[in-house]
């Protein structure tokens, strides 16, 4: 015999109202634009100058400056992780989006404490190799102390394996 029952209706619990959904979401995006916003007014409080050691697109060029993620969208855990205060950092644009910026790859910021970017990081840039084709090492340009205080007694530093990895 087939089985006509339908699920049954709580009135405890019922059927959301059409656009409850439309409007959670909306609310939700727009607490974490707010979450992102707080935090990146953070970063730009915390060191209000381009964190790249000596930057050379800084000193030719005097960038507006641009709150840049660590973590590329979709990485970095949950939206709310990769936008807080101690996974961004205050770059110029140009480090940032330009052809050989952070964004695309050519950059890499190491934070070097559990304090993230609100503690000392170690900066690199893709060094690529003049004899084989592709083949590219990460080149340490600076070494922080503490944020925005470069140790000048590092000059050689590996990436540690950890990041490597990820
Ligand atoms: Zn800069």
């Amino acid at each position: 015999m087939p089985n006509y029952a339908r699920h049954a209706f709580s009135p405890v619990d019922p059927k959301p109202a059409k656009g409850t959904v439309l409007i959670d979401r909306r609310d939700k995006r727009k607490t974490i634009e707010a979450h992102e916003d707080e935090q990146k007014a953070i970063v730009r409080r915390e060191y209000r100058r381009c964190r790249w050691p000596h930057c050379e697109n800084c000193r030719r060029y005097q960038p507006r400056l641009e709150v840049a993620h660590l973590d590329p969208k979709g990485q970095g855990g949950d939206h709310g992780v990769r936008s807080s205060a101690d996974r961004m950092i205050l770059l110029d644009f140009l480090t940032h989006q330009g052809a050989d910026g952070l964004e695309r790859h050519e950059r890499f910021i190491e934070p070097l404490t559990t304090l993230g970017t609100r503690g000392p990081c170690a900066f690199y840039v893709k060094r690529y190799s003049e004899t084989k084709a592709g083949a590219w090492t990460w080149h340490c340009v600076g070494v922080e102390r503490s944020v925005g205080v470069l140790d000048s007694t590092i000059t050689d530093r590996q990436l540690s394996a950890a990041q490597e990895m990820s």
